[in-house]
Protein backbone atom coordinates (compact mmCIF):
# COMPACT_ATOMS: atom_id res chain seq x y z
CA UNK A 1 0.00 0.00 0.00
CA UNK A 2 1.24 3.37 -1.21
CA UNK A 3 1.51 5.82 1.57
CA UNK A 4 -0.22 9.08 1.80
CA UNK A 5 2.04 11.68 0.67
CA UNK A 6 2.05 15.70 2.17
CA UNK A 7 3.26 18.94 0.40
CA UNK A 8 3.35 20.87 3.42
CA UNK A 9 4.85 20.12 6.46
CA UNK A 10 3.05 20.33 10.08
CA UNK A 11 4.97 22.13 12.32
CA UNK A 12 6.19 19.24 15.27
CA UNK A 13 6.61 19.87 18.60
CA UNK A 14 7.69 17.05 20.82
CA UNK A 15 7.55 17.30 24.61
CA UNK A 16 8.04 15.83 28.17
CA UNK A 17 7.68 12.71 30.24
CA UNK A 18 4.53 10.05 29.92
CA UNK A 19 3.38 12.17 26.52
CA UNK A 20 6.75 12.41 25.23
CA UNK A 21 6.66 8.25 25.27
CA UNK A 22 3.12 8.03 24.36
CA UNK A 23 4.12 10.73 21.52
CA UNK A 24 6.65 7.97 19.34
CA UNK A 25 4.40 5.29 19.99
CA UNK A 26 1.54 6.87 18.04
CA UNK A 27 3.92 8.04 14.98
CA UNK A 28 4.85 4.38 15.09
CA UNK A 29 1.91 2.51 15.02
CA UNK A 30 -0.44 5.10 13.47
CA UNK A 31 0.84 8.15 11.67
CA UNK A 32 4.29 6.60 10.04
CA UNK A 33 2.87 3.00 8.86
CA UNK A 34 0.36 4.81 6.19
CA UNK A 35 1.36 8.68 5.93
CA UNK A 36 4.82 9.95 4.31
CA UNK A 37 4.84 12.90 7.44
CA UNK A 38 6.37 15.83 6.11
CA UNK A 39 7.17 17.42 9.69
CA UNK A 40 9.24 20.40 10.49
CA UNK A 41 10.62 18.80 14.18
CA UNK A 42 11.12 20.93 17.13
CA UNK A 43 12.51 19.02 20.56
CA UNK A 44 10.36 21.45 23.34
CA UNK A 45 11.36 18.58 25.75
CA UNK A 46 12.62 20.65 28.41
CA UNK A 47 16.17 19.80 28.63
CA UNK A 48 16.01 20.95 25.06
CA UNK A 49 14.33 24.06 25.89
CA UNK A 50 16.86 24.49 28.64
CA UNK A 51 19.83 23.80 25.89
CA UNK A 52 18.77 26.52 23.81
CA UNK A 53 17.83 28.96 26.16
CA UNK A 54 13.84 28.10 25.60
CA UNK A 55 14.80 29.60 21.69
CA UNK A 56 13.11 26.66 20.54
CA UNK A 57 9.80 27.72 21.90
CA UNK A 58 9.67 30.47 19.87
CA UNK A 59 11.38 29.20 16.63
CA UNK A 60 8.34 26.37 16.87
CA UNK A 61 5.70 29.20 16.88
CA UNK A 62 7.24 31.08 14.11
CA UNK A 63 7.21 28.42 12.06
CA UNK A 64 4.07 27.62 12.88
CA UNK A 65 2.90 31.16 11.70
CA UNK A 66 4.64 30.48 8.74
CA UNK A 67 3.10 26.83 8.14
CA UNK A 68 -0.29 27.59 9.27
CA UNK A 69 -0.44 23.88 11.53
CA UNK A 70 1.00 22.75 14.12
CA UNK A 71 0.50 20.01 16.65
CA UNK A 72 2.63 20.12 20.35
CA UNK A 73 2.96 17.07 23.02
CA UNK A 74 2.24 18.26 26.43
CA UNK A 75 5.09 20.00 27.83
CA UNK A 76 6.60 20.66 31.76
CA UNK A 77 6.25 24.19 32.92
CA UNK A 78 9.01 24.58 34.96
CA UNK A 79 8.46 25.27 39.28
CA UNK A 80 11.29 24.92 41.60
CA UNK A 81 11.52 21.07 42.07
CA UNK A 82 12.16 20.98 38.29
CA UNK A 83 14.55 23.01 38.36
CA UNK A 84 16.65 21.01 40.47
CA UNK A 85 15.26 18.39 38.71
CA UNK A 86 16.61 18.78 35.56
CA UNK A 87 19.25 21.19 36.88
CA UNK A 88 18.16 24.13 34.73
CA UNK A 89 19.37 27.32 34.10
CA UNK A 90 16.30 29.04 34.84
CA UNK A 91 12.59 28.88 35.85
CA UNK A 92 11.80 29.13 32.13
CA UNK A 93 7.85 30.24 31.49
CA UNK A 94 5.17 28.15 29.96
CA UNK A 95 6.01 27.01 26.96
CA UNK A 96 2.09 27.66 26.33
CA UNK A 97 2.52 31.03 27.19
CA UNK A 98 5.30 31.96 25.11
CA UNK A 99 3.54 30.10 22.34
CA UNK A 100 0.33 32.11 22.73
CA UNK A 101 1.66 35.17 23.27
CA UNK A 102 3.65 34.92 19.78
CA UNK A 103 0.59 33.71 17.76
CA UNK A 104 -1.78 36.20 19.48
CA UNK A 105 -4.77 33.07 19.81
CA UNK A 106 -7.28 32.14 21.48
CA UNK A 107 -7.63 28.32 22.97
CA UNK A 108 -10.60 26.09 22.11
CA UNK A 109 -11.24 22.97 23.98
CA UNK A 110 -13.42 20.13 23.11
CA UNK A 111 -14.54 17.04 24.70
CA UNK A 112 -13.96 14.24 22.65
CA UNK A 113 -17.64 11.80 23.67
CA UNK A 114 -17.83 8.03 22.92
CA UNK A 115 -20.51 5.22 23.94
CA UNK A 116 -19.78 4.00 27.36
CA UNK A 117 -18.12 7.71 28.67
CA UNK A 118 -21.71 9.44 29.12
CA UNK A 119 -21.60 12.94 30.00
CA UNK A 120 -23.36 13.94 33.30
CA UNK A 121 -25.94 16.46 31.48
CA UNK A 122 -28.02 14.09 30.30
CA UNK A 123 -29.11 16.37 27.15
CA UNK A 124 -25.70 17.15 26.01
CA UNK A 125 -25.60 14.30 22.96
CA UNK A 126 -22.79 16.86 21.15
CA UNK A 127 -19.59 18.30 22.58
CA UNK A 128 -19.83 21.65 23.87
CA UNK A 129 -16.31 23.86 22.94
CA UNK A 130 -15.57 26.43 25.02
CA UNK A 131 -12.78 29.47 24.05
CA UNK A 132 -11.77 31.38 26.56
CA UNK A 133 -10.48 35.00 26.29
CA UNK A 134 -6.53 34.77 27.67
CA UNK A 135 -5.94 38.41 28.46
CA UNK A 136 -6.58 40.58 31.27
CA UNK A 137 -9.15 41.29 33.27
CA UNK A 138 -8.93 40.44 37.24
CA UNK A 139 -6.16 38.13 35.77
CA UNK A 140 -3.79 41.43 35.20
CA UNK A 141 -5.66 43.15 38.01
CA UNK A 142 -4.23 46.13 41.07
CA UNK A 143 -5.91 45.37 44.11
CA UNK A 144 -6.06 47.56 47.60
CA UNK A 145 -6.73 46.26 50.85
CA UNK A 146 -8.49 49.70 52.13
CA UNK A 147 -7.30 50.53 55.37
CA UNK A 148 -9.91 52.59 56.74
CA UNK A 149 -12.33 55.87 55.94
CA UNK A 150 -11.40 57.44 52.56
CA UNK A 151 -12.20 58.11 48.84
CA UNK A 152 -11.47 55.51 46.21
CA UNK A 153 -11.29 56.44 42.50
CA UNK A 154 -10.42 55.28 39.29
CA UNK A 155 -8.04 57.78 37.50
CA UNK A 156 -6.96 57.83 33.29
CA UNK A 157 -4.47 60.10 32.50
CA UNK A 158 -4.05 60.70 28.72
CA UNK A 159 -0.49 61.19 27.04
CA UNK A 160 -1.68 64.38 26.74
CA UNK A 161 -2.15 64.97 30.46
CA UNK A 162 -6.11 65.01 30.35
CA UNK A 163 -7.14 62.98 33.26
CA UNK A 164 -10.93 61.09 33.17
CA UNK A 165 -11.78 60.50 36.78
CA UNK A 166 -14.78 58.71 38.73
CA UNK A 167 -15.31 58.04 42.12
CA UNK A 168 -15.01 54.28 43.08
CA UNK A 169 -16.83 54.62 46.58
CA UNK A 170 -16.41 56.64 49.48
CA UNK A 171 -15.56 54.62 52.52
CA UNK A 172 -16.36 55.11 56.06
CA UNK A 173 -15.07 51.58 57.22
CA UNK A 174 -12.25 48.95 55.75
CA UNK A 175 -12.76 47.61 52.64
CA UNK A 176 -11.51 46.39 48.85
CA UNK A 177 -10.71 47.94 45.78
CA UNK A 178 -9.82 46.12 42.38
CA UNK A 179 -8.78 47.97 39.49
CA UNK A 180 -9.02 46.06 35.94
CA UNK A 181 -7.91 46.50 32.18
CA UNK A 182 -8.59 45.01 29.20
CA UNK A 183 -7.82 46.09 25.24
CA UNK A 184 -9.42 46.55 22.38
CA UNK A 185 -7.19 44.69 20.39
CA UNK A 186 -7.28 42.01 22.39
CA UNK A 187 -10.74 41.48 22.54
CA UNK A 188 -10.66 41.79 18.92
CA UNK A 189 -8.11 39.76 18.37
CA UNK A 190 -10.41 36.73 20.11
CA UNK A 191 -13.32 37.72 18.22
CA UNK A 192 -11.62 36.69 15.22
CA UNK A 193 -9.91 33.28 16.50
CA UNK A 194 -13.68 32.69 17.41
CA UNK A 195 -15.20 33.60 14.12
CA UNK A 196 -12.81 31.72 12.25
CA UNK A 197 -13.47 28.45 14.27
CA UNK A 198 -17.07 28.62 14.15
CA UNK A 199 -16.58 29.20 10.43
CA UNK A 200 -13.91 26.16 10.36
CA UNK A 201 -16.28 24.17 12.44
CA UNK A 202 -19.39 25.07 11.09
CA UNK A 203 -20.63 25.14 14.70
CA UNK A 204 -23.28 28.45 15.75
CA UNK A 205 -21.07 30.77 18.18
CA UNK A 206 -22.19 31.78 21.58
CA UNK A 207 -20.60 34.81 23.36
CA UNK A 208 -21.97 35.81 27.26
CA UNK A 209 -20.71 38.61 29.30
CA UNK A 210 -22.82 40.80 32.28
CA UNK A 211 -23.39 44.15 29.89
CA UNK A 212 -26.20 44.97 31.78
CA UNK A 213 -23.97 45.54 35.23
CA UNK A 214 -20.83 46.12 33.41
CA UNK A 215 -22.18 49.09 31.03
CA UNK A 216 -18.57 50.12 29.96
CA UNK A 217 -16.79 47.31 30.10
CA UNK A 218 -18.34 43.75 29.22
CA UNK A 219 -20.72 45.78 26.41
CA UNK A 220 -17.03 46.74 24.99
CA UNK A 221 -16.79 42.84 24.26
CA UNK A 222 -19.99 42.94 23.36
CA UNK A 223 -19.62 46.01 21.07
CA UNK A 224 -16.34 44.35 19.67
CA UNK A 225 -17.77 41.24 18.35
CA UNK A 226 -20.91 42.56 16.87
CA UNK A 227 -18.76 45.56 15.17
CA UNK A 228 -16.82 42.13 14.15
CA UNK A 229 -19.27 40.29 12.82
CA UNK A 230 -20.90 42.03 10.89
CA UNK A 231 -18.14 43.90 9.11
CA UNK A 232 -16.41 40.51 8.71
CA UNK A 233 -18.06 37.59 9.05
CA UNK A 234 -21.82 38.10 8.48
CA UNK A 235 -21.74 36.57 4.98
CA UNK A 236 -19.85 33.82 5.40
CA UNK A 237 -22.05 32.36 8.28
CA UNK A 238 -24.78 33.16 6.78
CA UNK A 239 -23.50 30.91 3.79
CA UNK A 240 -22.33 28.23 5.85
CA UNK A 241 -26.08 28.09 7.67
CA UNK A 242 -24.27 28.94 11.32
CA UNK A 243 -25.17 31.89 13.48
CA UNK A 244 -23.63 33.93 16.26
CA UNK A 245 -25.78 35.14 18.83
CA UNK A 246 -25.03 37.29 22.09
CA UNK A 247 -26.93 36.58 25.29
CA UNK A 248 -26.30 37.49 29.13
CA UNK A 249 -23.64 35.16 30.83
CA UNK A 250 -26.27 34.29 33.28
CA UNK A 251 -28.75 33.24 30.43
CA UNK A 252 -25.76 31.69 28.43
CA UNK A 253 -25.36 29.11 31.56
CA UNK A 254 -29.34 28.56 31.85
CA UNK A 255 -28.92 27.45 28.18
CA UNK A 256 -26.03 25.46 27.87
CA UNK A 257 -27.49 23.09 30.57
CA UNK A 258 -30.69 22.44 28.94
CA UNK A 259 -28.95 22.25 25.40
CA UNK A 260 -27.98 19.26 23.20
CA UNK A 261 -24.37 20.67 22.92
CA UNK A 262 -22.55 21.11 19.74
CA UNK A 263 -21.68 24.89 20.32
CA UNK A 264 -18.55 27.10 20.70
CA UNK A 265 -19.31 28.89 23.69
CA UNK A 266 -16.99 32.10 23.93
CA UNK A 267 -15.78 33.21 27.30
CA UNK A 268 -14.25 36.85 28.68
CA UNK A 269 -11.00 34.91 30.75
CA UNK A 270 -12.88 34.90 34.72
CA UNK A 271 -16.12 32.92 32.75
CA UNK A 272 -13.78 30.69 30.73
CA UNK A 273 -11.33 29.82 33.28
CA UNK A 274 -14.62 28.45 35.79
CA UNK A 275 -16.71 27.35 33.09
CA UNK A 276 -14.03 25.13 31.02
CA UNK A 277 -13.90 23.43 34.04
CA UNK A 278 -17.11 22.65 34.84
CA UNK A 279 -17.98 21.30 31.28
CA UNK A 280 -14.81 19.08 31.38
CA UNK A 281 -15.34 17.51 33.86
CA UNK A 282 -18.90 17.06 33.25
CA UNK A 283 -18.43 15.85 29.84
CA UNK A 284 -15.84 12.89 31.98
CA UNK A 285 -12.37 13.05 31.79
CA UNK A 286 -9.59 15.05 31.24
CA UNK A 287 -7.76 12.63 28.96
CA UNK A 288 -10.52 12.86 26.72
CA UNK A 289 -10.72 16.90 26.37
CA UNK A 290 -8.69 18.41 22.65
CA UNK A 291 -7.21 21.95 22.72
CA UNK A 292 -6.50 23.92 19.58
CA UNK A 293 -5.18 27.46 19.75
CA UNK A 294 -6.45 29.08 16.88
CA UNK A 295 -4.76 32.85 15.83
CA UNK A 296 -6.86 35.48 14.71
CA UNK A 297 -5.22 34.85 10.98
CA UNK A 298 -6.21 31.44 10.86
CA UNK A 299 -3.70 29.45 12.45
CA UNK A 300 -4.00 26.17 14.23
CA UNK A 301 -1.99 24.59 16.91
CA UNK A 302 -3.49 21.60 18.11
CA UNK A 303 -2.42 19.60 21.88
CA UNK A 304 -4.27 17.19 24.37
CA UNK A 305 -5.67 19.41 27.23
CA UNK A 306 -4.21 17.57 29.82
CA UNK A 307 -0.75 17.73 31.25
CA UNK A 308 2.52 14.84 30.74
CA UNK A 309 1.30 12.53 32.99
CA UNK A 310 4.22 13.11 35.91
CA UNK A 311 3.30 10.09 38.01
CA UNK A 312 2.36 7.40 34.85
CA UNK A 313 6.25 8.39 33.92
CA UNK A 314 7.77 7.47 36.82
CA UNK A 315 6.28 4.50 37.02
CA UNK A 316 7.26 3.66 33.46
CA UNK A 317 10.98 4.53 33.88
CA UNK A 318 11.22 1.80 36.90
CA UNK A 319 10.03 -0.51 34.30
CA UNK A 320 6.23 -1.03 36.02
CA UNK A 321 3.31 -1.17 33.67
CA UNK A 322 1.17 1.89 32.99
CA UNK A 323 -2.44 2.81 31.77
CA UNK A 324 -1.92 6.64 30.09
CA UNK A 325 -5.39 7.48 28.12
CA UNK A 326 -3.52 8.66 24.52
CA UNK A 327 -6.77 9.50 23.08
CA UNK A 328 -6.54 13.36 23.36
CA UNK A 329 -2.96 12.92 21.94
CA UNK A 330 -4.12 11.07 19.13
CA UNK A 331 -6.42 13.45 18.78
CA UNK A 332 -4.09 16.66 18.02
CA UNK A 333 -2.57 14.57 15.72
CA UNK A 334 -5.41 13.83 13.38
CA UNK A 335 -6.89 17.10 14.17
CA UNK A 336 -3.62 18.89 12.64
CA UNK A 337 -3.38 16.45 9.91
CA UNK A 338 -6.84 16.52 8.94
CA UNK A 339 -6.13 20.92 8.65
CA UNK A 340 -2.96 19.95 6.85
CA UNK A 341 -5.40 18.47 4.48
CA UNK A 342 -8.27 20.41 4.10
CA UNK A 343 -5.91 23.19 3.31
CA UNK A 344 -3.40 21.86 0.82
CA UNK A 345 -6.44 20.00 -0.60
CA UNK A 346 -5.22 16.52 0.29
CA UNK A 347 -8.64 14.36 1.02
CA UNK A 348 -6.49 11.09 2.11
CA UNK A 349 -5.61 13.12 5.08
CA UNK A 350 -8.31 14.02 5.84
CA UNK A 351 -9.85 10.59 5.58
CA UNK A 352 -7.43 8.92 7.82
CA UNK A 353 -7.97 11.14 10.49
CA UNK A 354 -11.69 10.67 10.04
CA UNK A 355 -10.81 6.86 9.90
CA UNK A 356 -8.03 7.23 13.07
CA UNK A 357 -10.48 8.83 15.00
CA UNK A 358 -13.10 6.24 14.55
CA UNK A 359 -10.81 3.55 14.89
CA UNK A 360 -10.01 4.90 18.20
CA UNK A 361 -13.62 5.33 19.49
CA UNK A 362 -14.38 1.62 18.26
CA UNK A 363 -11.62 0.35 20.39
CA UNK A 364 -13.58 1.66 23.65
CA UNK A 365 -16.93 1.00 22.63
CA UNK A 366 -15.52 -2.02 22.40
CA UNK A 367 -14.77 -2.29 26.00
CA UNK A 368 -11.25 -1.80 25.62
CA UNK A 369 -10.03 1.51 27.43
CA UNK A 370 -7.07 2.83 29.68
CA UNK A 371 -7.89 2.80 33.23
CA UNK A 372 -8.76 6.30 33.89
CA UNK A 373 -11.57 5.36 31.46
CA UNK A 374 -12.38 1.70 32.95
CA UNK A 375 -13.09 3.76 36.26
CA UNK A 376 -16.28 6.01 34.87
CA UNK A 377 -17.25 3.72 31.74
CA UNK A 378 -21.05 2.59 32.02
CA UNK A 379 -20.07 -0.47 30.36
CA UNK A 380 -20.33 -3.27 32.19
CA UNK A 381 -17.35 -5.17 31.31
CA UNK A 382 -14.42 -3.19 30.74
CA UNK A 383 -10.57 -4.37 29.73
CA UNK A 384 -8.27 -2.59 31.47
CA UNK A 385 -5.35 -1.97 28.78
CA UNK A 386 -1.86 -0.73 29.04
CA UNK A 387 -0.85 2.21 27.48
CA UNK A 388 1.14 -0.01 24.61
CA UNK A 389 -1.69 -2.20 24.44
CA UNK A 390 -4.58 0.22 23.89
CA UNK A 391 -2.57 1.53 20.65
CA UNK A 392 -2.06 -1.57 19.49
CA UNK A 393 -5.73 -2.21 19.73
CA UNK A 394 -6.53 0.84 18.03
CA UNK A 395 -3.62 0.20 14.72
CA UNK A 396 -5.19 -3.02 14.82
CA UNK A 397 -8.64 -2.07 14.50
CA UNK A 398 -7.94 0.60 12.04
CA UNK A 399 -5.76 -1.97 9.83
CA UNK A 400 -8.79 -4.57 10.30
CA UNK A 401 -10.80 -1.53 8.66
CA UNK A 402 -8.49 -0.53 5.69
P1 LIG B 1 -1.47 15.96 34.28
O1 LIG B 1 -0.27 15.57 33.54
O2 LIG B 1 -2.61 16.43 33.47
O3 LIG B 1 -1.91 14.74 35.17
C1 LIG B 1 -2.66 14.84 36.37
C2 LIG B 1 -3.35 13.52 36.67
O4 LIG B 1 -4.49 13.39 35.81
C3 LIG B 1 -2.50 12.30 36.38
O5 LIG B 1 -1.68 11.98 37.46
C4 LIG B 1 -3.55 11.27 36.06
O6 LIG B 1 -4.19 10.82 37.26
C5 LIG B 1 -4.58 12.08 35.31
N1 LIG B 1 -4.33 12.11 33.87
C6 LIG B 1 -4.02 13.22 33.11
N2 LIG B 1 -3.87 12.87 31.84
C7 LIG B 1 -4.06 11.53 31.77
C8 LIG B 1 -4.00 10.60 30.72
N3 LIG B 1 -3.73 10.97 29.47
N4 LIG B 1 -4.25 9.29 31.01
C9 LIG B 1 -4.53 8.92 32.25
N5 LIG B 1 -4.59 9.75 33.30
C10 LIG B 1 -4.35 11.06 33.06
O7 LIG B 1 -1.13 17.13 35.29
P2 LIG B 1 0.06 17.28 36.34
O8 LIG B 1 0.54 15.96 36.83
O9 LIG B 1 -0.45 18.28 37.28
O10 LIG B 1 1.21 17.95 35.53
C11 LIG B 1 2.34 17.24 35.03
C12 LIG B 1 3.14 18.22 34.18
O11 LIG B 1 2.37 18.61 33.07
C13 LIG B 1 3.54 19.49 34.90
O12 LIG B 1 4.94 19.66 34.81
C14 LIG B 1 2.81 20.59 34.16
O13 LIG B 1 3.61 21.73 34.04
C15 LIG B 1 2.55 19.99 32.83
N6 LIG B 1 1.33 20.47 32.14
C16 LIG B 1 1.45 20.71 30.81
C17 LIG B 1 0.35 21.09 30.08
C18 LIG B 1 0.52 21.33 28.61
O14 LIG B 1 1.60 21.19 28.08
N7 LIG B 1 -0.52 21.68 27.90
C19 LIG B 1 -0.90 21.22 30.69
C20 LIG B 1 -1.00 20.93 32.05
C21 LIG B 1 0.12 20.55 32.77
P3 LIG B 1 -3.72 9.50 38.06
O15 LIG B 1 -2.32 9.76 38.52
O16 LIG B 1 -4.72 9.45 39.17
O17 LIG B 1 -3.79 8.33 37.13
MG1 LIG C 1 -8.77 26.84 36.08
Amino acid sequence: MSKIQMTTPIVEMDGDEMTRVLWQMIKDKLILPYIDLKSEYYDLGLKHRDETDDRVTVDSANATLKYGVAVKCATITPNDERVTEYNLKKKWKSPNGTIRAILDGTVFRTPIMVKGIEPNVRTWTEPITLARHAYGDVYKNVEIRVPGAGKAEIVFTGKDGKEIRETIFDFDEPGIIQGMHNKDSSIKSFARACFKYALSEKKELWLGTKDTISKTYDRRFRDIFDEIYEEEFKAEFEKAGIIYFYTLIDDAVARVMKSKGGFIWACKNYDGDVMSDMVSSAFGSLAMMTSVLVSPTGVYEYEAAHGTVQKHYYKYLKGEPTSTNPVATIFAWTGALRKRGEIDNIQGLCEWADRMEKATLSVIESGRMTGDLALITTNPNPVRMGSEEFLDAIAGEFAANA
